[in-house]
């Protein structure tokens, strides 16, 4: 994906011209703002021409001479204005400040992070609460056998509980290597 060719389909100039002030008429045409025109010469759709003074070009053209911006700018402010999430421009900063920026890549993965711990413990404490019912039923009697059930309960429960040191107070290697282990299960 590219930012200009993004931009480019999605926005013609005359959705650009009418977006930023300046009005155009059924026929598509509107006063050039690139020189001093009294009747609307400059015909706006995909791309734009002018009658007057022949600029001519697309939508970036446009948009870049309007503000005196480089394209690049300028593909980001119309990617901005219009909200056209495109791939380059995710890494870019916010062009503009009214906008509340996006999560970093390190902090949206620090995030996605932290939720599946939350959801790895809850599952745990599930699996723990079941193997302690399970360990409560089979109780062996006095003097009686361990079963086979009671053995593989009291062995989940531990297991269980190793986990949940680890997802709570371990360090992140840890946790993410017993995330690992557990999503291989
Ligand atoms: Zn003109």
């Amino acid at each position: 994906m590219n930012i200009f060719k993004d931009v480019k389909e999605a926005v013609s100039v005359r959705d650009a011209a009418s977006f930023y002030g300046i009005r155009v008429n059924r026929n598509g045409m509107c006063i050039c703002p690139f020189h001093d025109d009294r009747n609307p010469s400059m015909k706006v759709d995909k791309r734009f021409h002018c009658f007057g003074c022949q600029e001519d070009g697309d939508v970036i053209d446009f948009v870049g001479k309007l503000f005196s911006l480089k394209p690049l700018e300028t593909a980001r402010k119309i990617a901005d204005d219009f909200c056209i999430t495109t791939d380059d421009h995710k890494e870019l900063p916010a062009y503009t400040s009214h906008q509340k920026p996006a999560l970093s890549p390190e902090a949206q993965e620090q995030k996605d992070f932290k939720e599946l711990v939350d959801l790895a413990i809850s599952l745990i404490c599930d699996f723990h609460r079941y193997w302690w019912k399970v360990r409560e039923a089979e109780l062996p009697g006095e003097d009686g056998e361990w079963s086979e059930l009671f053995c593989k309960a009291i062995d989940n429960v531990n297991l269980a509980g190793e986990w949940l040191k680890i997802l709570e107070n371990g360090e992140e290697d840890e946790k993410r290597e017993l995330l690992n282990y557990l999503c291989s299960r």
